[in-house]
């Protein structure tokens, strides 16, 4: 039978945890606050970044919204940034991306104090990522290994996969992977666009991390049995419903099942991980930037 990992359900136990370290910061004095910043009218963004805020108000971190012009110049957005490292309310900073063609989107990346980058992209977390001292674990990456925990697959000695190297998701997962840690210890392969013969470093893998980007691109067929499958993509495709759209991921999932000793289903598996780990990063920054130990 293929387990399908309840990506929902693990992150209700994440969110769960969290309450507690919250209470326990607040016994202390602390309100844990996260900011999140938008410039962009772009409808995905948007609703991506009132995700975060409704997750932030249910499980009692203080919510802070910026919304900024996207025709306003990149100081505009440099100021407000500025303004949110000078606030001791604040702990985590979410610069929601992308920013608009004429603001520089690594400028903006090294303006957010690393001590409050709870995406962990500025380059001296990644940096301490890549050294094995990660400070914040990007959001997606850490959630993949929480779902790998949760289905019990052990990453020490398994040969993963990985199907995408951007730096939001697969470099940084092939970093954490092959890291020297109960959670790591894995033998990683990291495939893209230029990849020969991708289907040969699915079918030797016993997990395999689809986050490519093309609709439903990993199917049965490039998998051997008993693998574990993580879907990460989200893809909109035309259908024929109210919406006029859905969302699959880059599996294939009816064929992927076929094979797989665990699949992650899309939506409902990585997704909601993503956002529970946004969560997890700030009230790990508040306790650090207020000396109350969260357990985190
Ligand atoms: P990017 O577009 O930044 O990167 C995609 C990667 O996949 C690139 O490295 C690219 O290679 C590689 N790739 C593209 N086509 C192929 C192919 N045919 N064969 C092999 N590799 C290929 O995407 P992201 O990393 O930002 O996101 C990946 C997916 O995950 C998307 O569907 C996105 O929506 C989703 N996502 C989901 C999240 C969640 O919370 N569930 C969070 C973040 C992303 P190359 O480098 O050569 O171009």
């Amino acid at each position: 039978m293929t387990e399908v990992i309840d990506g929902d359900a693990v992150a209700e136990r994440i969110r769960d945890d969290l309450r507690d370290s919250i209470e326990t910061l607040a016994d202390e004095g602390v309100e844990v606050g996260l900011a999140t910043v938008l410039m962009s009218d772009d409808p995905a963004s948007e609703t991506y970044v009132s995700m975060k805020q409704r997750d932030c108000e249910e499980v009692g971190i203080e919510g802070i919204h910026v919304e900024i012009d996207p025709d306003a110049p990149a100081e505009d957005l440099h100021e407000t940034v500025a303004d949110l490292n000078d606030d001791p309310d604040v702990h985590g900073i979410l610069v929601q991306m992308p920013v608009p063609d004429h603001v520089d989107d690594r400028e903006v990346l090294r303006a957010v104090d690393p001590e409050k980058d709870v995406d962990g992209f500025h380059p001296e977390n990644v940096g301490r990522l890549v050294a094995g001292h990660a400070r914040y674990r990007p959001c997606t990456p850490h959630g993949v290994q929480k779902l790998l925990d949760s289905a019990d697959v052990e990453t020490e000695g398994a040969d993963v996969t990985v199907v995408g190297r951007s730096n939001i998701v697969g470099k940084p997962l092939a970093n954490l992977l092959v890291q020297k840690a109960e959670d790591g210890n894995a033998t990683v392969t990291v495939c893209h666009s230029r990849t020969d013969d991708l289907a040969a470093k699915t079918r030797q893998a016993d997990v395999v991390v689809a986050a490519c980007g093309v609709p439903e691109m990993i199917d049965g067929s490039m998998l051997s049995e008993g693998t574990t499958v993580i879907d990460v993509g989200v893809n909109r495709v035309d259908a024929d419903n109210e919406k006029g759209y859905e969302l699959v991921g880059d599996v294939d999932f009816e064929s992927a099942k076929e094979k797989a000793s665990a699949i992650t289903p899309v939506p409902g598996g990585v997704g909601p991980m993503t956002r529970a780990m946004l969560l997890y990063n700030t009230v790990k920054a508040a306790g650090r930037q207020e000396g109350v130990d969260v357990d985190l």
